[in-house]
C-alpha cells in the first residue's frame, strides 16, 4: 500500500501506541477517582496537557481535551455565540474555504438568528486581511479562519487577521487541525483566543483533540455533565487517547524541522514531475505558504472519482479533496471559492505526504498517474472532441 492521504488521517506512530497501551489494561483507572492507580492516570494526562501547552506557547490550564477537531470547532462557535447573543452581537465572520465542522456549525447558528459572512479567498486560496477589514462590524462577535486548508494546503495570514479582529473588539478562533504538529503554531505570537487541533492528524489516535481557550475568556461547556476539564467539558477522560496525543505532539515538535525539510523536498519533486510529465494539469493554490506535505492537482478531461478508483486498484490511497466530501459529485466548496476552472475542477486529486513517505513511493505514484490519466483521456469523449477541434 502507498498511503498518500495524510490530510484525511495519519498512522499512529509505534512509540505513540506503546505509550498508550498500559492505559487500556493495567492503568485503566478513572482519573477522577482518588486511589493511586487513578493518580497515575491523572498524572499522565496532565503531562500530555503540559507537552501540548508548551508546544503552543500556552499555559496548561488553557488546554481542554475534546473528542477531536469537529468538537473543538463546534464548542467555540456555539459557546461564543451563546454569550454574544445576550450582548446583541450577532455577526460571525469565517472564510469560504473552512472545514465542514465550521461551515455547518455556522449554518446552524444562522438558523438561530446569527448573520454569517464568509470571506472570499484569492485564486491562490488566501484570505486577504483587507477583505476582513472591510467585512468586520461593531456587532461581529467572532472571526474564525483556519490556519491551513485541508484541500489546498494553503496557510493563512493568521497573525494579521487576528490583529484586525482584535482591533474591532471581536474574538478570534483558528481551526489549526491541519497545521498543528506540522508547522510552527504559537497562540501567543499570533494572539488568538481559541485554537482547535486533532490527534489523528499528527500521528496520534482518532477521537481525541483539544481546544486552546485563552485564560480569562468565559466559555461555557458544549458537553454538560460531570466536572471534568475544570467544569468545561464533561465525560470520563479518554486517558489512552490523551496520552497518545501528548506523545504524538512531543514527537512532532522534536522532529518538526527535519520533517518539514523532508516532506517539502519530496512534495516539490512530486509536483514538478506531474507538471512536466502529464499534460493539461494545474496545481491548485499557492506553493508558498503551503503545508509541507500537501499537493493538489486538477486534471482536465478526467473525473476525480475514476482516478481514485484506478489508483486504489494499484494500492495507492489518495483523495479527490476532503475525506468529508467524498461521495458528493459536485465540485468542492474550496475549489469553487478559488474559482478553479470547472473543466479542471472535476479532475481534482489531493496527494498528501507524511515523513514516512519514500522517494520510491513518489516515483511509483507518478508512473501510475501517467498511465491512468492517459488511459482515461483515451476514453474521454470530451478529450476526443478537443483533439478534433485542434486538428481542424
Ligand atoms: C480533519 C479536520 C477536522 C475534523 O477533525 P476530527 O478530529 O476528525 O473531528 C476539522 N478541521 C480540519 C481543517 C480538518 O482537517
Amino acid at each position: 500500500m502507498i498511503y498518500l492521504d495524510n490530510a484525511a488521517t495519519t498512522a499512529v506512530l509505534p512509540e505513540v501506541w506503546e505509550k498508550m497501551k498500559p492505559f487500556f489494561t493495567e492503568d485503566f483507572a478513572n482519573p477522577a477517582s482518588m486511589y493511586a492507580p487513578a493518580r497515575k492516570a491523572r498524572a499522565a494526562m496532565e503531562e500530555s496537557r503540559r507537552i501540548i501547552a508548551g508546544s503552543l506557547g500556552a499555559a496548561p490550564e488553557e488546554i481542554f481535551f475534546t473528542s477531536g477537531g469537529s468538537e473543538s470547532d463546534n464548542w467555540v462557535l456555539k459557546a461564543v455565540s451563546d454569550k454574544a447573543q445576550a450582548e446583541g452581537k450577532k455577526h460571525i465572520i469565517t472564510s469560504a474555504v473552512e472545514h465542514p465542522a465550521i461551515l455547518s456549525t455556522c449554518r446552524y447558528l444562522k438558523q438561530h438568528g446569527f448573520e454569517v459572512t464568509q470571506l472570499p479567498v484569492t485564486e491562490e486560496g488566501i484570505v486577504k486581511p483587507e477583505v476582513l477589514e472591510k467585512s468586520i462590524r461593531p456587532d461581529t462577535c467572532l472571526v474564525s479562519v483556519m490556519t491551513a486548508n485541508n484541500e489546498s494546503g494553503t496557510i493563512q495570514p493568521i497573525k494579521e487577521l487576528c490583529r484586525i479582529a482584535k482591533a474591532h473588539g471581536a474574538l478570534f478562533h483558528t481551526d489549526a487541525v491541519q497545521a498543528y504538529g506540522h508547522i510552527p503554531v504559537n497562540v501567543k505570537d499570533w494572539d488568538v483566543d481559541f485554537l482547535s487541533a486533532s490527534g489523528h492528524k499528527f500521528h496520534g489516535p482518532k477521537g481525541v483533540g483539544f481546544l486552546y481557550i485563552r485564560k480569562g475568556i468565559p466559555v461555557g461547556p458544549l458537553i454538560h455533565g460531570g466536572s471534568q476539564e475544570r467544569n468545561r467539558r464533561a465525560g470520563t477522560s479518554n486517558v489512552p487517547g490523551i496520552v497518545g496525543m501528548g506523545e504524538a505532539a512531543r514527537i512532532a515538535m522534536r522532529d518538526m524541522e527535519k520533517n518539514i525539510a523532508k516532506e517539502t523536498a519530496l512534495r516539490d519533486e512530486l509536483v514538478s514531475r506531474v507538471r512536466e510529465e502529464i499534460p493539461f494539469v494545474r496545481v491548485t493554490g499557492t506553493m508558498n505558504p503551503r503545508l509541507p506535505g500537501n499537493s493538489h492537482f486538477c486534471f482536465r478531461f478526467v473525473e476525480s472519482e475514476t482516478i481514485l478508483i484506478l489508483l486504489d486498484q494499484r494500492g495507492i490511497c489518495a483523495s479527490g479533496g476532503s475525506a468529508c466530501a467524498t461521495g458528493a459529485e459536485e465540485i468542492s466548496h474550496v475549489l469553487t471559492a478559488m474559482h478553479v476552472d470547472p473543466e479542471y475542477a472535476h479532475g481534482a486529486l489531493r496527494l498528501t505526504l507524511s515523513e514516512q513517505t519514500t522517494e520510491e513511493e513518489i516515483d511509483t505514484t507518478v508512473e501510475a498517474l501517467k498511465e491512468i490519466i492517459a488511459k482515461l483521456r483515451s476514453m474521454s469523449p470530451a478529450f476526443k472532441e478537443w483533439q478534433g477541434q485542434q486538428s481542424r
